[in-house]
C-alpha cells in the first residue's frame, strides 16, 4: 500500500478548518494494525460553527442560491458530483480499500453507486419541479388547495463506517435535492473518503455551507449535532442502540428522525432448490463486506430434507473464498474494521460454542494472516432459538444455520426476531415465494438472491431495524416538508357573522 494518505481538517462553509480543540483520531489499516494518519475530530463548538454555515446558506439571498431554487438548478450540482466522483474513483477506491478492508472489487462497486446515487438523486430533483402545487381536490368549489414541497432545513446526517461514502452519499443526495443543507458526521472509524468528499464539493462549486463535514467520536460529534436546536431533522445509520440514543435526544426537541438501524435478517431455502445456486447466493448474503452488512442474511433457515446436503455444500463453497488483504487480486473477504470488532465477533463464536453450537467451518483467525482484524468465515450448526449467535446482530462473517419442516414454521422462525430489516427466500415455486414475501415482517425481501441493493428501490426496517426509507422515489420525502396552501376563490363576503 503505496499512496500518500490525505491530512485533512474539517470541512466546514466551504473551508478545511482545523478543530478549535486540535484534536486527531488515529487511522488504523485494519489489514495491517498500523497507524497511518489521522483524521480531524470535531467537537461541540465546531458543530456550531458547521450548523451555523449550513443556517447562513439556507438563507443565502433568501434562499434563492440554494433551498427555495428549482430542482433543476440543484439537480446540475449532483450531477457534477457524480461525474467528478466517477472521474476520482482510483483515488476513492485506494483509500475506502485501506480505511475499511473491504476488498478492492467491492469498494469499486460501492463508488460507482456513489456516482449512480447522486446521479439518481439528480433526476429527482427535477422531478421535484413538476411535483410543486400539487392539486388537492376539495369537497367545496369556493376553495382550491395545492401542496408545496419544500426543504426540511438544516439536516444533520449520521452514517457508519461498513459502506463509509456510500451510506453517506445515500443521505446527501436526497438531502441536496430535496433543497435541504446539512451537516455529515460519518464514523470516526472510517472517514477518509467522506472528507474527501469535501474537495469535490469545492470543485463542483457547491455553494460553501450547503454541505460540511465533521469527523469525530459519536459523543463528541455525533450527540451535539442531533440535540442542537437549530437543526430541524436528523437522519442516522448505525445500530440499535445508538439509534434508541439519537431518537430519545431528537425527542426533546420534537425533531423528525429517520432511523436505519441493525438487523438480523433470516434467509429461507426451501427444498426445491438448485442447491448450489442457492448455496453461492447463501454466503455472498452474509459474508459480503467482511460480513458487516446491516442486511447480512445471518440466520439460515433450511428444509431439514436437504439440510445435511446444502451445509456440505455452503462449507465447500465457503472454504474456496479468497481471504487476503483487500488490495490483492480475487480478494473476497478482508479484514473486519477494527479491534473492538474482532473481539466482539469472536466472542460471540466462543459463546455459541459453549453454549453447544457446532462451528462447521471458520471460527478462528486464517493461519496464513498473522496480522490484521481477519476472521475465516464461519458456519455455525446446531443452533437453538435462545442462543445469542442466533438472536443477536453479530456484524461479522458468520452465519448460523437452523432446519424447519413446514413453510409455516419456516415463517414463524424468520419473524421470531426483534429485527425487521430484510429476508431473501429461495424456491422455485413462486406463488410459495409470494406467500412467504407477505408473511416476511422487513422492509426489504429478496426472491432467490441476497442483498442487491439498488439506489431506485426503497430502502429501511421495521421493528427495531428503525424506520422511514430511504432511497428511490420515497428517499427524497425524508427531506421535505409538505405546505398545504388553500385559497377563497369566490368575491363573495364568506358571511359567517353578521356583517357589522
Ligand atoms: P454505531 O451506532 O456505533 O455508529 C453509527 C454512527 O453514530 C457513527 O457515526 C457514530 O460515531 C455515531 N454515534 C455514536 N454514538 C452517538 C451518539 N451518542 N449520538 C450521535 N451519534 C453517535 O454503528 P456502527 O458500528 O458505525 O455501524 C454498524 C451498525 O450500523 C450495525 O448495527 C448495522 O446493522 C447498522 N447499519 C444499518 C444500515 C441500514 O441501512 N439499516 C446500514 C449500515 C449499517
Amino acid at each position: 500500500m503505496a499512496f500518500p494518505i490525505p491530512s485533512r481538517q474539517l470541512f466546514i462553509d466551504g473551508e478545511w478548518r482545523e478543530p478549535i480543540k486540535r484534536n486527531r483520531i488515529p487511522i488504523i489499516n485494519p489489514a495491517t494494525e498500523e497507524t497511518v494518519g489521522d483524521i480531524p475530530a470535531a467537537n461541540a463548538e465546531d458543530v456550531e460553527a458547521a450548523v451555523s454555515a449550513a443556517r447562513k446558506a439556507l438563507k443565502r439571498n433568501k434562499g434563492r442560491d440554494w433551498a427555495a431554487t428549482s430542482g433543476a438548478h440543484r439537480a446540475r450540482y449532483l450531477r457534477a458530483i457524480a461525474a467528478k466522483v466517477s472521474e476520482r474513483k482510483d483515488h476513492f477506491v485506494k483509500l475506502e480499500t485501506m480505511d475499511s478492508g473491504k476488498p478492492l472489487d467491492e469498494v469499486a462497486l460501492d463508488i460507482d453507486d456513489v456516482s449512480t446515487c447522486s446521479e439518481y438523486f439528480a433526476g429527482q430533483a427535477e422531478a421535484l419541479d413538476d411535483k410543486q402545487k400539487y392539486p388537492v381536490k376539495l369537497p367545496m368549489d369556493r376553495f382550491k388547495s395545492h401542496v408545496l414541497r419544500q426543504p426540511i432545513g438544516v439536516v444533520g446526517l449520521i452514517s457508519p463506517w461498513n459502506y463509509p461514502l456510500l451510506m453517506a452519499t445515500w443521505k446527501i443526495a436526497p438531502a441536496l435535492a430535496a433543497g435541504c443543507t446539512a451537516v455529515l458526521k460519518p464514523s470516526e472509524l472510517a472517514s477518509v473518503t467522506c472528507l474527501e468528499f469535501g474537495e469535490v464539493c469545492n470543485e463542483v462549486g457547491l455553494p460553501p455551507g450547503v454541505l460540511n463535514i465533521l469527523s469525530g467520536l459519536g459523543p463528541d460529534a455525533g450527540a451535539p449535532l442531533v440535540s442542537h436546536p437549530d437543526v430541524d431533522k436528523i437522519a442516522f445509520t448505525g445500530s440499535s442502540a445508538t439509534g434508541s440514543k439519537v431518537m430519545g435526544s431528537a425527542a426533546q426537541l420534537v425533531k423528525p428522525v429517520t432511523l436505519e438501524l441493525g438487523g438480523k435478517s433470516p434467509i429461507i431455502v426451501f427444498e426445491d432448490n438448485d442447491l448450489d445456486i442457492a448455496a453461492e447466493w447463501a454466503i455472498f448474503g452474509c459474508f459480503w463486506t467482511n460480513g458487516q452488512i446491516c442486511s447480512a442474511t445471518s440466520r439460515l433457515l433450511v428444509h431439514e430434507s436437504i439440510a445435511a446436503e446444502f451445509v456440505d455444500r455452503l462449507v465447500k463453497w465457503t472454504e474456496k473464498i479468497k481471504i487476503s488483504d483487500p488490495f490483492e487480486e480475487g480478494c473476497r473477504l478482508g479484514p473486519v474494521i477494527s479491534k473492538g470488532q474482532y473481539d466482539k465477533i469472536m466472542k460471540y463464536i466462543s459463546t455459541a460454542k459453549s453454549e453447544g453450537a457446532t462451528i462447521s467451518c471458520g471460527g478462528s483467525r486464517p493461519e496464513h494472516l498473522k496480522k490484521g482484524y481477519y476472521i475465516e468465515p464461519t458456519i455455525v450448526t446446531d443452533i437453538s432459538t435462545s442462543m445469542q449467535i442466533w438472536r443477536e446482530e453479530v456484524f461479522g462473517p458468520v452465519l448460523c444455520v437452523k432446519t424447519f419442516s413446514s413453510e409455516d414454521e419456516a415463517i414463524e422462525l424468520a419473524n421470531d426476531t426483534e429485527y425487521g430489516l430484510a429476508a431473501a427466500v429461495f424456491s422455485k415455486d413462486l406463488d410459495r415465494c409470494e406467500r412467504v414475501t407477505k408473511a416476511l415482517e422487513v422492509g426489504a425481501v429478496w426472491v432467490n438472491c441476497s442483498q442487491p441493493c439498488f439506489c431506485h428501490a426503497p430502502w429501511g426496517g421495521v421493528k427495531r431495524s428503525g424506520f422511514g426509507r430511504e432511497l428511490g422515489e420515497w428517499g427524497i420525502e425524508n427531506y421535505l416538508n409538505i405546505k398545504q396552501v388553500t385559497s377563497d376563490i369566490s368575491d363573495e363576503p364568506w358571511g359567517w357573522y353578521k356583517s357589522p
